[in-house]
């Protein structure tokens, strides 16, 4: 930052300053004016409005919220369609078998659940955090954090605005603000940002395994009456990723005709010939999917990555200054594909430490409580109970994993019933790469041939990325950073066939030639990029560092 930067802005005080209008975030927000009206409490978010980049399935556990609010339902929470059905199937190349519910394990049951917009469930939630007086700041990307003399989180900077393509000063400078608090709370989702700089800087991770993601693409689609079942959630595994990819598919049936429909890719595939997003796109093409959608219309398109790690990765969730809360440390409960209960009980549990360490007049320390909290209570029995299902397919298959994992799921369901949490018979299974470190050489493997998508089911990327309604100002620098410009094409093209090409599911990066083929060039459209964080978590020589945009670009999801 230079001087005459730093000398220009204007700084605000707060108790304690959030990043990021998440379920995390904005839990932690409520649960602290709950507990005392007169903290001053700030929540920043880069989308434009609370909602526009949250991208979930989703299937919402209401432990989270019952915690949190426990009178949501008088409130007007947008929790309106309750599961009715769970569907569970395998696909094959040449047709598909299900599961009985009865023999699937009771800690994957979704009743009780509710098939929810998360978009929506955060802007309720952002309006309950202003009731209570809760300042939330939309289009406020936060950039930077600050540190005190003794290398202490004490801020964040946020709402830099008007930067030149050079990165200097453009003639609408806005210099952003600084806001000082006595504690952060980084509430960024998977792979945040200023997560990754506070895991590195004060080693977080040390003593962690590698934090392991999917990619999650979804589409919202309006349906013909007849094919829609309110209260049905559906998952899939198997076609059309066979052994190349761990991961599956979700079909969630809410109100009004609208069908969720997603696919996950886990990012730790080997062969970089593999293309996420054409693998989605020609699931909607097997039969008993296609029929339920034939007729119905898409209506948005988003990706974001999911954190995967589980237990096993979790990094310490504190640092002098401020915590990590739900996905920015990774909390999702894979083979329930649920995170935003424990985001919520994250922002709780955090709230509740700091509420007391301001209590006892401190700042800028370590909110261990926090820390103990997760571990051993719910969030922590939560995921360990499942810790070795997702490295057991990592390592085995996916059929050791449904075999095993599901045995083991159901003697930790039988043992939580008499009051039991936490357990797993399974051996301790570790992540021993990273899912960059996973990727495999392109000689090693044959390149995918992926049917063109026909443009009423399954479309381009280039068509699909205008429903995610994102935009960047064309006149600021690119946020997604190379460090070695050289890496795309004198090693990643050569050794993985530039993978970046396919790993993006909006087609942000590309490698151009000339009309001969000679000459190849990475090109980066970063003004489509939809903040899903795949290239910075996938990119095998580690090259590409994914940066906040100014305040406000980015997805713009309407009901997600
Ligand atoms: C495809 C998919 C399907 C899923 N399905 C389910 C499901 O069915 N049920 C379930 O429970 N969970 C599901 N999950 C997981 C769930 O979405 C996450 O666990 C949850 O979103 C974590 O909440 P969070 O508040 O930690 O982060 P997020 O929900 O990611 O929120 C982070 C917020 O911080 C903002 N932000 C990030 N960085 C900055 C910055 N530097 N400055 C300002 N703002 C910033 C973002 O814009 C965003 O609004 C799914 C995830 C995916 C991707
Ligand atoms: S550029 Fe990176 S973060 Fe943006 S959409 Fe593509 S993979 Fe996702």
């Amino acid at each position: 930052m230079d001087t005459m930067t730093e000398a220009t802005r204007e700084a605000m005080e707060y108790d304690v300053v959030i990043v990021g209008a998440g379920p995390a975030g904005l839990s932690a927000a409520i649960r602290l004016k709950q507990l005392d009206e007169n903290l001053e409490v700030v929540v920043l978010e880069k989308g434009s409005e609370v909602g526009a980049h949250i991208l979930s399935g989703a299937v919402l556990d209401p432990s989270g919220l019952d915690a949190l609010i426990p009178d949501w339902k008088d409130k007007g929470a947008p929790l309106g369609t309750p599961v009715t059905e769970d569907r569970f199937r395998i696909l094959g190349k040449n047709g598909h078998v299900g599961i009985p519910t009865s023999l699937m394990p009771p800690l994957m049951s979704n009743h009780g659940c509710y098939i929810v917009s998360m978009g929506n469930v955060c802007r309720w939630m952002a309006e309950q955090a202003e009731e209570l007086g809760v300042d939330i700041f939309p289009g406020m990307a936060c950039s930077e954090l600050l540190y005190d003399a003794d290398g202490r989180v004490s801020g964040v900077v946020a709402g830099e605005m008007g930067l030149a393509k050079d990165g200097t000063p453009g003639p609408n400078y806005e210099p952003g603000m600084e806001l000082h608090g006595r504690y952060v709370m980084l509430a960024e989702g998977a792979r945040g940002s200023l997560s990754k700089q506070a895991i590195a800087r004060y080693g977080l991770d040390a003593n962690s395994d590698p934090q392991k993601y999917g990619i999650g693409m979804k589409e919202l689609w309006e349906v013909r009456p007849e094919n829609h079942r309110p209260g049905l959630v559906e998952h899939t595994m198997g076609w059309p990723l066979g052994g190349n990819a761990g991961g599956g598919s979700f079909m969630y049936h809410l109100d009004n005709n609208q069908v969720y429909v997603g696919f996950v890719v886990h990012l730790n595939y080997e062969n970089p010939h593999l293309y996420p997003y054409m693998e989605f796109q020609r699931w909607k093409h097997e039969p008993s999917v296609a029929k339920v959608l034939e007729g119905g219309k898409r209506v948005s398109f988003g990706a974001r990555a999911i954190a995967e790690g589980g237990w096993q990765s979790l990094p310490k969730l504190t640092f002098p200054g401020g915590v990590l809360l739900g996905c920015a440390a990774g909390m999702v409960n894979v083979p329930r594909i649920k995170g935003n209960h424990n985001a919520m009980l994250s922002g709780k549990a955090a709230a509740e430490a700091a509420f007391e360490a301001i209590g006892a007049d401190r700042r800028q320390d370590e909110l261990d409580d926090y820390e103990w909290i997760v571990r051993v209570r719910d969030i922590g029995r939560d995921l360990k109970s499942v810790r070795s299902v997702k490295p057991l397919w990592s390592d085995y298959g996916m059929t050791a994993s449904l075999v095993g994992g599901g045995i083991d799921m159901w003697v930790s369901s039988l043992l939580r019933g008499i009051g039991i949490s936490g357990v797993s018979l399974l051996p301790f299974l570790r992540h021993k790469k990273s899912d960059a470190e996973a990727t495999g050489r392109a000689k090693r493997f044959d390149p995918i041939d992926y049917p063109k998508p026909d443009g009423v089911l399954s479309f381009d990327r280039a068509t699909n990325v205008a429903y995610s309604f994102t935009n960047h100002e064309d006149s600021q620098p690119s946020h997604l950073r190379l460090t070695d410009p050289s890496i795309p094409i004198e090693v990643n093209l050569k050794r993985y066939d530039e993978p970046a090409q396919r790993y993006c599911p909006v087609g942000v990066y590309e490698v151009v030639r000339d009309e001969d083929g000679s000459n190849p060039r990475f090109q980066i459209n970063f003004q489509n990029c939809i903040h899903c964080k795949t290239c910075d978590i996938k990119d095998p020589s580690q090259n590409i560092t994914w940066t906040v945009p100014q305040g406000g670009d980015g997805p713009n999801y309407p009901n997600m």
